[in-house]
């Protein structure tokens, strides 16, 4: 059985402070040591690499994480993988702010991975790449059916 790579555990370790705030689990008669005394530590093993931290520093550590999640999906709403269905309509702004409103025709992309868009607004038929579709901010206004 493979050892578990990314593990967190309350620390077994008698003498040990936290990676981040110097926080400790024992008692000092150092004055001057950094870092508050506390009664639990952490230790967060990622690969090789041991982390030991402390209550508030863990708590720290999952908003980033939890903001940088909530980041992601904010600027990215699919994901980065559109998945859009003959007919569905979408409006896609790229990043000068122009906007256009495109149906979907050809569901199947073709040999050179292009996908078949018609420009609502200016009635041209296009061929884009998957890129384009990361590079633009697409929201889908009408979702396509089987229409066509
Ligand atoms: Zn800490």
């Amino acid at each position: 059985m493979q050892e578990e790579k990314l593990t967190l555990e309350v620390s077994a370790h008698d003498i040990a402070s936290c990676s981040i705030c110097y926080a400790h689990n024992y008692d000092s008669d150092n004055a001057d040591m950094i870092g508050e005394r506390v009664d639990k530590l952490y230790e967060l093993k990622i690969g090789g690499q041991v982390l030991t931290l402390c209550d508030k520093c863990l708590d720290r550590l999952r908003e980033k994480l939890a903001q940088r999640i909530s980041a992601e999906e904010k600027s990215e709403p699919y994901g980065g993988q559109i998945v859009l269905f003959t007919g569905t309509e979408f409006t896609a702004r790229d990043k000068l702010g122009q906007s256009y409103r495109y149906r979907m025709i050809g569901a199947e992309v073709t040999r050179d991975g292009l996908t078949r868009l018609l420009n609502l607004d200016t009635g041209l038929l296009t061929y884009v790449e998957s890129a384009w579709f990361r590079e633009r901010k697409v929201k889908v206004v009408q979702k396509g059916g089987t229409i066509e």
